[in-house]
Order: structure tokens, then sequence, then C-alpha cells
């Protein structure tokens, strides 16, 4: 597998290092390690000559917490690529997006004639390009990108290290779910200048006053499913279009990270609505619950512990398809 791997980095640092005009794209709602992967690749493409974007679909602007990090000025809309197409582009590059659909309307730009280039670190990666960087045992993507650096011999300065700190950090749920590698790589982007207090303070630790009325809301009818997933538990709850109204996304976004820390529940889930019929749909486990397996069959995907997926209905419609999905095979490994 080594030698496997060693020779996608190798042919991936060929294809990125001879491109001379690289689009870049991040996932639907991009978070840290999807947009730092991004824009870490664009600035060391540009330093090295190549013209370079970033792109994403949803939503249409750069999300606030994450506008000030280095590179930024390289995101063009993606209303640009959808009306002029790829044509004078000689690489297109997805990071972090386990399927084609994560790139919502931008997955359109793959079946012209120029190749695309996927890095990620999902497992349940679907290999829609034709040149892979795939690692699932990659604590984010960034790791992989730290990786291609190093073979494109480009060094690290401190807006590349802020950018895969940002991604590494997050990820892996502030390094508690991160490996070794995960913690001696941030310690060489903190060498190389990354200032993490200052770096997750616009990313996960600021939010306006009326999170707390969000949070008051959301969490008081949150619910606790003890006899879910053979007594396992599941908690859940919904952040509604009124819970967000005047809010951004990263203040619904940041429910689950409370929600998971119930101590009565295996698993967590919260349904953010979208629209009036649509629910988009985080997931979090412990001890052996792999919500990754019910994402994938309720349509979506992600990590076996961080797994999310799109709903069309109502929320008990929605807890009542979750619950089914984790009674199914493979939701509960058997060491649990
Ligand atoms: P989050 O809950 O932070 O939005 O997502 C957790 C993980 O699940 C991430 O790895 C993300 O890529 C994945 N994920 C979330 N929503 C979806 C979805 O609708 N489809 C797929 N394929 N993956 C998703
Ligand atoms: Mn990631």
């Amino acid at each position: 597998m080594i030698a496997d791997q060693r020779a996608d980095l190798t042919g991936a640092a060929r294809l990125l290092g001879s491109a001379r005009s690289v689009l870049l794209l991040a996932h639907n709602n991009p978070d840290a390690d999807s947009l730092g992967s991004a824009l870490t690749l664009g600035l060391a493409l540009g330093r090295r000559g190549a013209e370079v974007s970033v792109s994403f679909d949803v939503p249409g602007a750069i999300p606030q917490s994450l506008s000030g990090l280095p590179g930024v000025d390289l995101v063009t809309p993606a209303e640009r690529w959808l009306q002029a197409g790829t044509s004078g582009l000689d690489l297109l590059v997805s990071v972090d997006a386990g399927s084609a659909e994560r790139l919502g309307r931008l997955a359109s730009l793959f079946d012209g004639d120029v190749p695309l280039l996927v890095i990620d670190h999902h497992a349940s990666n679907t290999y829609f390009g034709q040149h892979h960087l795939v690692d699932p045992s990659a604590d984010a993507t960034v790791v992989l990108v730290d990786a291609l650096l190093s073979e494109l011999g480009v060094p690290l300065d401190a807006d590349l290290a802020a950018l895969l700190y940002a991604g590494l950090a997050t990820d892996t749920g502030g390094f508690r779910h991160g490996s070794a590698a995960a913690h001696v790589l941030a310690a060489r982007l903190m060498a190389a200048g990354a200032r993490p207090a200052e770096l997750l303070q616009a990313i996960t630790d600021s939010h306006p006053f009326g999170w707390l009325g969000l949070l008051s809301a959301v969490l008081g009818r949150a619910v606790l499913d003890p006899l879910a997933l053979g007594g396992r538990g599941l908690v859940h709850t919904c952040v509604t279009l009124r819970d967000s109204a005047g809010l951004r996304q990263e203040e619904a976004d940041s429910v689950i990270d409370i929600l998971r820390t119930t101590s009565e529940a295996a698993a967590a889930a919260v349904l953010k609505q979208s629209a009036a019929d649509e629910w988009q749909v985080s997931l979090r486990s412990r001890d052996g619950v792999r919500v990754g397996v019910a994402a994938i069959a309720l349509g979506g995907g992600g990590h076996p512990q961080a797994a999310g997926f799109t709903w069309r209905g109502d929320y008990q419609g929605a807890i009542a398809a979750l619950t089914q999905a984790l009674d199914g095979p493979g939701a509960v490994s058997d060491e649990a």
C-alpha cells in the first residue's frame, strides 16, 4: 500500500508541477480543510509561475470564518467557470470531496477535455477523476497537500503553514482525533509560523451574540433516544430556518459539537434546515458506532464517525430513516 500511495504522490506532484493553468475546487460549504487545501496549493503553484484560481459552488461567498485565511484573493465565483467553461485550463483539481456531487454545479466541468486530479482522505471516495491521490489514513486533506509541497520542493512559509494548520486542527476535532503524525505535523507548522490561537479564534471560537439564542432554542428541544443503536443511544435536534435567521452557517454548524458530548448517546445528529422541505444532516459517533455507514445508505457520505447527508422531507421522517439506517448492517462494529 505504501508503495502505491507513494506512486500516487509522485504522479500527483508531477501533474501539479507541470500544469500552467490550474483550477482548484473545494466542496460545497467549504470547511477549513477543503478551502485550506485549495488555497495552499493555489499559493504554492502560483509561486512556481502557474496561473491559479480556486472556486466552489455553494455558498456564493467565502464563509466569514474563513475569509481571513491567506490566499483568499485566489477565489473566483463558480459562475465564471460555469459560463466560460474550462478552455485555457490544463488541470482541474478537486480537494477534500469524496464524490463529484459534493462540488455542486462545478462537477459539470468534468466532462470536458481537461484532466481532473482528485486529492482526498474520505474512505467513501468514488474515484471520480482521471488521477487520484486518495488516502483514508490521512487525518485531513491538508496532510496530503503538505506531502505534495515536499514532493514539489516548495518550502513552508507562515501563510502555507497557517492554511495547513487550519485544516488539520479542524478536521481532527482540535487534535482529539488526530494521529501522532498529525501532532508532529502541527509542531512543524507552528515552527514555520502558524499561530493556533489566532487562527482558531476566527474559524471556530467566535460567534455573534445571536448564537446564544439559537443554542438555547435548539439544545432545549434536543431529544435523547436511549433505545436507538441497540441501547447505545442517539441524541438529535434540528436548526430551523427560523432559528438561524440572520445568523451565519457557522452558528448552525457549531451545534453538532455540543450535541456529540451527550454521554448517554453514542451517536448525535443535527438537522439543519436549508429549505422548506430540505435538511442538511450532520452526524457524529463514538464507541464503535459508524454513522458514516448510515450516511452512505441515505445518499450522503463522510468518515466513519463524522458524516452527513441531505434529507428531503420532514424532521420526523429524517429521524425515522436515520434510526433505521443505524440499525442496518455495519453501523455498529463487532468490537463495540
Ligand atoms: P459536517 O457535519 O461537518 O458538515 O460533515 C461531516 C463529514 O461528512 C465531512 O467529511 C463531510 O464531507 C461529510 N458530509 C457532510 N454532508 C454530506 C453530504 O451531504 N454528502 C456527502 N457525501 N458527504 C457529506
Ligand atoms: Mn477533510
